[in-house]
């Protein structure tokens, strides 16, 4: 069960990358609503630039999540880092976010969450609810949850946005019923 999180927000060194903070702001206020717990977010950022293949032009997300569990927060308390940078794993092309299952850490990209990406004009609202979405399918690993068949769920996997504007920014009843329990 999580009782409080904390975002941080990942770039490299000299700052490209970091997300900016009224996003982390609106991220937290959301999902603060959504599951009823206390979020902040860290002013400080975390440098993640040895983690970043310069020749892929994407952080490794794995090694990501190892940063950030030496800052193992307390029990009951999830660290999410979030990054503008594109994350990658060394057999996907991309990933939008990776979680340790039963972990207290997870890691979530906003860089292909963004339509400009997609050569379309800039569009606040779907980036905040992409962001919450793919943040609390993140924290559902952590908390052990594996993916979900129901498309709507938040569990569900999502290879585009597409797929994540589909799920509802919720749990499914089944899937939310183990995220409070376990
Ligand atoms: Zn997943
Ligand atoms: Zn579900």
């Amino acid at each position: 069960m999580v009782a409080s999180l904390i975002l941080v927000r990942l770039g490299l060194r000299g700052g490209d990358g970091l997300p900016a903070m009224e996003v982390l702001d609106r991220l937290a206020a959301a999902l603060a609503r959504a599951l009823g717990v206390n979020c902040h977010v860290d002013t400080c950022f975390l440098d993640v630039t040895g983690d970043f293949d310069e020749l892929r032009a994407q952080a490794y997300s794995t090694a990501i999540l190892a940063r950030l569990s030496s800052r193992a927060p307390n029990a009951g308390t999830a660290l999410i880092g979030v990054t503008d940078l594109d994350l990658y794993v060394p057999v996907l092309t991309f990933v939008f976010g990776e979680a340790q299952l039963n972990g207290p850490c997870a890691v979530v990209s906003a860089h292909r969450l963004k339509d400009e990406y997609y050569g379309l004009p800039a569009n606040e609202a779907a980036l905040d609810a992409r962001l919450v979405k793919e943040t609390l399918h993140e924290l559902g690993h952590t908390q052990g949850l594996k993916h979900c068949v129901d498309w709507h769920c938040v569990m569900s996997t999502a290879h585009s946005v597409e797929r994540i504007d589909v799920r509802q920014a919720a749990f499914c009843r089944q899937c939310a019923e183990r995220f409070r329990c376990i």
